[in-house]
């Protein structure tokens, strides 16, 4: 039998957008109200079904760093993709997205996959960024887009089995 692949996908983002409930989300299907950007772990893991087999996605949590506003470059090292988060209901979250892309430029192998993700898009009354906005940023970076809730499960699935995809496809 052939050695399972498997691909280091890495969570990038503000404080606060979900990146962590993102994360928990898929590999435990659970969802907290509270902050876990502490949970203190580095990393975890979970299998998907993409392209007819099984690919082991390791998913990286920036586990508080990103406070700091420096993310080590050991972090990047080895990663195939990366999801670059915002919260639609943070303004703020949406205009640093720029600056993640820039950081993660500096830092990482070009041949990343990236995909930009609206996390939160269960909270529509809250809302500060339209969903037009995001598929326009992602355009203007080069990157497929999607709107996201940890809290309701919606698109976590498909955003990791796209992102699985697309990485497979590549290499
Ligand atoms: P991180 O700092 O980016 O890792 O963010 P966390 O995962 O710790 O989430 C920050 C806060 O946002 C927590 O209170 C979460 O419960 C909440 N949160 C995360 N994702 C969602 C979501 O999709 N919808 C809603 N309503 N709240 C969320």
């Amino acid at each position: 039998m052939s050695e399972e692949q498997f691909f280091k996908i890495l969570l990038i983002g503000d404080c606060g957008v979900g990146k962590s409930s993102v994360m928990v989300r898929f590999t435990e299907d659970s969802f907290t109200e509270s902050y876990i950007s502490t949970i203190g772990v580095d990393f975890k893991v979970r299998t998907v079904e993409t392209n007819n087999k099984p690919i082991k996605l390791q998913i990286w949590d920036t586990a508080g760093q990103e406070r700091f506003r420096t993310i080590t470059r050991n972090y990047y090292k080895g990663a195939q993709g990366i999801l670059m988060v915002y919260d639609v209901t943070n303004m703020q979250s949406f205009e640093n997205v720029k600056n993640w892309s820039k950081e993660v430029e500096n830092y990482s192998d070009l041949n990343l996959v990236k995909f930009l993700i609206g996390n939160k898009c269960d909270l529509e009354d809250e809302r500060a960024v339209t969903k037009k906005m995001g598929e326009e940023l992602g355009k203007s970076l080069g990157l497929r887009f999607f709107e996201s809730s940890a809290k309701t499960n919606d698109n976590i699935e498909e955003i990791f089995t796209e992102l699985a995809k697309d990485i497979d496809d590549k290499g």
